[in-house]
């Protein structure tokens, strides 16, 4: 089957300001990808340039084999859904009257509205003004919009900024829906804690260049980043520590009964068989490298030199 949205050697360029330089990728159908980087990395552009919004400098475009800037560009559209990152409607009308508005512009059956309205938990503010509606209640009817006409490809541009926490995890549920349906999803998001449970890959940009995409497993791994491992327990008297360095975890009493261990994701199947054989062990907790961490390592390195270097044993 083929990719929902390919891009090859892409460049955006704005004057003197290059927003897109090169970037070459392709998102799966039925995948959700993570687009991170930081302000003025891109994302914005590059979602412009996939929804055919803006053309490109140079490069193709591809969003289901058809280039969303010709001909197909408005029948393409009706199979995509996008979130802005700062949502807008018109003050004076309602909530189930914006989507009415959208719903006629996307030939979607008016019936679809109540559904999405409660979807988003907008129910109860169905007939309020939207000029009344705080952050996260236009944030909410903007996602509603999106999702009219259940589109094949949804763009999603900082969907949790200005959300609760609730929100927050009220939309990786939806998240959570649209990938189990099958339905293919870009995101970009400077709040990552979290969201590496919710995407299949992220794809990391820098001034305009893809520094590096896969999924958090992978990154994490070319990254060379260590695996912390929490044990509690009691290790009295024998030769426990020397044992775990010579695996090559590196050792760090916390208190009388707690230990942290950091080793690399070749040794960490050691580390803990032998942590499992160890008398007084009472728990223990494994944790990869966040996602924050894996973006600050390619962010700060601009990816290439660090990516090839090889990772230190321990
Ligand atoms: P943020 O996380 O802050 O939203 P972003 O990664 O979405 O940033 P873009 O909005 O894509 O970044 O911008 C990339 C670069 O292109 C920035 O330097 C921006 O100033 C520039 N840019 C984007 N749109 C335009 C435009 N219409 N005219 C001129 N420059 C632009």
């Amino acid at each position: 089957m083929t990719d929902a949205v390919t891009l090859i050697n892409l460049h955006k360029r704005y004057g003197s300001i290059a927003a897109l330089n090169g970037v070459s990728l392709s998102v799966r159908r039925g995948e959700v990808l993570g687009l991170l980087g930081h302000n003025g990395a891109g994302k914005t552009t590059l979602m412009k340039l996939i929804l055919g919004l803006a053309s490109p400098s140079e490069g193709v475009v591809e969003v289901f084999e058809q280039s969303p800037c010709g001909k197909s560009g408005r029948t393409l559209r009706l199979n995509v859904g996008f979130l802005p990152e700062n949502v807008a409607f018109y003050g004076q009308l309602t909530a189930r009257e914006v989507l009415d508005y959208f719903a006629r512009l996307k030939g979607v059956a008016r019936a679809e509205r109540d559904e999405l309205l409660e979807r988003v938990g907008l129910a109860g503010a169905a007939d309020r003004r939207v000029k009344g509606f705080s952050k996260g209640m236009r944030q909410r009817l903007g996602l509603a919009q999106a999702l009219l006409g259940r589109p094949r490809l949804l763009l999603f541009d900082e969907p949790t900024a200005g959300l609760d926490p609730l929100a927050i995890r009220d939309f990786y549920t939806l998240l959570d829906e649209l990938r189990s349906t099958g339905t293919t999803v870009i995101l970009s998001s400077h709040v990552l804690a979290g969201v590496e449970h919710h995407i299949d890959r992220a794809a990391i940009l820098g001034s305009g260049r893809l520094l590096v995409i896969g999924n958090h497993e992978e990154l994490g791994r070319r990254a060379c980043l260590p695996f912390t491992i929490w044990v509690r327990g009691r290790f009295n008297g024998g030769d426990w520590k020397r044992l775990l360095e010579e695996k090559g975890a590196r050792v760090r009493r916390v208190s009388e009964t707690e230990l942290e261990l950091t080793c690399s994701a070749e040794a960490k199947l050691m580390i803990m068989r032998t942590l499992l054989d160890m008398e007084g062990l009472e728990d223990l907790e494994m944790e990869p490298p966040t996602l924050e961490t894996v973006y600050a390592h390619f962010e700060k390195g601009n990816g290439h030199g660090r990516e090839e270097s090889s990772c230190a044993t321990s």
